[in-house]
């Protein structure tokens, strides 16, 4: 048995990354940069206004001003601030030569003889200075960034509209077990509906990969190795659930070993989690996650998806944060990492209602999953737990 940081390594170390595609912008979402963003314009491209207001000069203003021009946003003004003289600009407007300040239209009165009075004599400039937010030539996004909106609005400004990106990894999920029906059929007696499928499906989904729903494997040696060995060819990942724990009828671990995967662990100090089995072939790797659809779900976040995004060109790193317990938390074995259920609130981490693993719906309120660490079973409310958001 290895800790979670062992298995964690283990998942993330001399993971090639896939191929590289040309791809558009628009469908950049959830992809991951294989080269940096270099811009081909400063930002702002020319001194502009910040605000709504009078483009004049900080010299001029404690006199009347009169308004030679009016610039709109787009357009290039014509004249020059000279002396007691002002334009009326929008916000984003090219400042005119000679002004040095935009006062707010808010901090201004116009006299009856059409001037324009300042009433904040003290007014900040309001100038968005030519590229003080980006030079041209500079990177704006380094290789290797999870795209997401506010980075396609980065290269939607500097016009990357064609971009390199890491191919998406392609992951079959496989069900397991003789007593799983799909989720449509009305369970006989003795079976129960396949969570896990759709779960899995959907956590790979979510991360942009290309997924394909194996279906259901049956509990044999000879379905499993056939089903597995059919959706090699177009994997770079298998992921399975169920099958691998001490049953009569557990036939996982011993197939990916006669379909020569290397094994590299098959139980982690976690709970839920303890039988996960990750292994490698080249450069396709499998990944069977507990049957316990807490457990898959968890072992997915855990482990899955820092493997799936190293294929796929990004250093993931779940974001751990300390948050104080708002309750005592007891329990009663300590030989393992647990990781619980939890809602986050102004009180602090909540855990839910969760009687173990098989628990279906108990993850259905929780934002959180914190971490109660090997040796410890007793924690106070107001002691600062390891949280990661789900
Ligand atoms: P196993 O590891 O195959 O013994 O499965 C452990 C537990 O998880 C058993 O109670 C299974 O019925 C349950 N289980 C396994 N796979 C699924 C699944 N796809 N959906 C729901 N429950 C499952
Ligand atoms: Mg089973």
């Amino acid at each position: 048995m290895i800790t979670f940081e062992q298995a964690l390594d283990e998942v993330t170390k001399q993971i090639p990354s896939l191929g590289t595609e040309r791809i558009s912008l628009a469908d950049s979402l959830g992809r991951v940069l294989a080269q940096a963003v270099v811009s081909d314009i400063d930002m702002p491209p020319f001194d502009k206004a910040a605000v709504d207001g009078f483009a004049c000069r900080r010299a001029d203003l404690e006199k009347p001003l009169q308004i030679i021009e009016t610039i709109a946003a787009g357009t290039v003004p014509l004249q020059t601030i000279t002396e007691a003289t002002c334009a009326k600009i929008m916000t984003g407007a090219m400042l005119p030569i000679g002004a040095d300040c935009v006062v707010m239209v808010e901090q201004t009165e116009l006299l009856p003889d059409g001037s324009v009075k300042i009433l904040n004599p003290k007014t900040k400039n309001n100038i968005a200075y030519k590229a003080e937010d980006i030079q041209s030539g500079e990177v704006v996004l380094q290789s290797n960034t999870l795209i997401a909106p506010q980075h396609q609005a980065v290269m939607a400004t500097v016009g990357s509209t064609e971009i390199l990106v890491y191919k998406k990894a392609r992951v079959t999920v496989f069900s397991t077990g003789d007593e799983l029906v799909e989720p449509e059929q009305q369970p006989e007696q003795g079976k129960i509906r396949n969570s896990n499928g759709l779960q899995l499906v959907n956590q790979a989904g979510r991360m942009g990969c290309e997924v394909r729903y194996g279906g259901i494997i049956p509990d044999t040696a000879a379905d499993s190795e056939r089903m597995i060995r059919e959706a090699y060819a177009w994997s770079d990942v298998i992921l399975l659930s169920g099958g691998i724990s001490m049953g009569e009828f557990d036939f996982i671990p011993a197939v990916l070993q006669k379909l020569r995967f290397d094994i590299r662990f098959q139980t982690i100090a976690v709970q839920p989690g303890k039988p996960t089995v990750f292994g490698r072939s080249g450069d396709k790797f499998v990944m069977a996650l507990p049957g316990n659809p807490i457990s898959s779900f968890n072992i997915f976040e855990l482990l899955a998806k820092p493997m799936i995004y190293r294929l796929m060109g990004y250093a993931y790193a779940a974001k751990r944060i300390k948050f104080p317990l708002a309750v005592d938390y007891k329990r009663r074995r300590s030989a393992r990492l647990a990781f619980i259920p939890a809602i986050l609130d102004e009180k602090g981490v909540n855990p839910v209602d969760y009687h173990g693993s098989a628990h279906i719906n108990a993850l259905s309120a929780a934002d959180v999953l914190f971490e109660v660490p090997i040796g410890t079973t007793d924690l106070c409310k107001g002691d600062l737990v390891d949280v990661r958001f789900i």
